[in-house]
């Protein structure tokens, strides 16, 4: 299809296009505005003088070079780097772990150093994670308490205040469960001791019994006879009258021997 002139639909004859350099002079020098100034570019110059301008023109879309997907106008690169880009490297403001912006938000749920809230809204209202424990533990006044003799058999709980109080004033109470406790503890030892001396005595019992073992070793043979019944029977008969046992040694450097059995008598 031959092109056609965009105003007048005229088919255009490529062989009579030819550049037209006076006019192309007239415009090279016409006056313009950056095609970007509507977003507020305030360039103007000569046409020729145009594209370059482009090529650097701060209103010009780009998108993120850190690859989050974000576009925006060039000049705004460096404010979008350091301040909105999701993929910017940022330090934890809790714990300054370097981290990415797009998962801060995972990250301080379980940062140590995280202000979260006190479970009971006690005064101190939040804590660093790490030291929740502890404050529930030392110093929440809203806590509830075990005594510090709960190990020790006493049932009472309560809130710091009155944990104070409840130690003051039964301090009695107190050096009698951990004077029963002593007591048992005690007689606990008592009964290991027991239970070790009798296993002492046990492990002696059992010594003794391998040192007699290692004083048989030597010239002692145990000839088990297998499947005796059959050769019994072939004694009987007469097939097989005498059978011989594994060989064996008279002592660790001894004669070799091997015993022989006529299990129903020799002839
Ligand atoms: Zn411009
Ligand atoms: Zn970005
Ligand atoms: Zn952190
Ligand atoms: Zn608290
Ligand atoms: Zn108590």
């Amino acid at each position: 299809v031959a092109p056609r002139c965009p105003l007048d639909q005229v088919a255009i004859d490529k062989d009579k296009v030819y550049v037209d350099k006076a006019f192309q002079k007239e415009t090279d020098n016409l006056g313009v505005k950056c095609s970007f100034s509507a977003r507020g570019c305030p360039w103007t110059g000569l046409l020729l003088e145009l594209m370059a301008h482009m090529e650097g023109c701060d209103r010009m879309m780009t998108t993120c070079p850190m690859r989050c997907g974000v576009e925006f106008e060039k000049r705004f690169l460096e404010k979008h780097r350091n301040d909105d880009c999701p993929k910017r490297e940022i330090h934890c403001q809790f714990c300054e772990i370097r981290l990415i912006a797009e998962n801060e938000a995972e990250h301080l749920e379980i940062c140590p150093k995280f202000l979260v809230p006190c479970p009971n809204k006690c005064k101190r209202r939040e804590v660093a994670r790490e030291r929740l424990t502890e404050h529930l533990e030392n110093e929440c006044m809203k806590q509830d308490l075990n005594c510090p003799f709960a190990s020790y058999g006493c049932q009472f709980t309560g809130k710091k205040k009155a944990m104070k109080e409840h130690v003051a004033a039964k301090q009695l109470n107190h050096m009698e469960i951990l004077c029963a406790a002593v007591k048992q503890g005690d007689k606990n030892r008592e009964n290991q001791d027991k239970a070790i001396q009798e296993m002492e005595k046990k492990m002696l019992g059992i010594e003794r019994r391998i040192n007699g073992l290692e004083n048989l070793y030597g010239p002692q043979l145990i000839w088990k006879i297998d499947n005796y019944e059959e050769k019994l029977a072939e004694a009987k008969s007469g097939k097989k009258s005498t059978i011989f046992s594994p060989p064996f040694l008279t002592n660790r450097h001894g004669y070799k021997l091997a015993m022989s059995a006529c299990l129903y008598g020799d002839g």
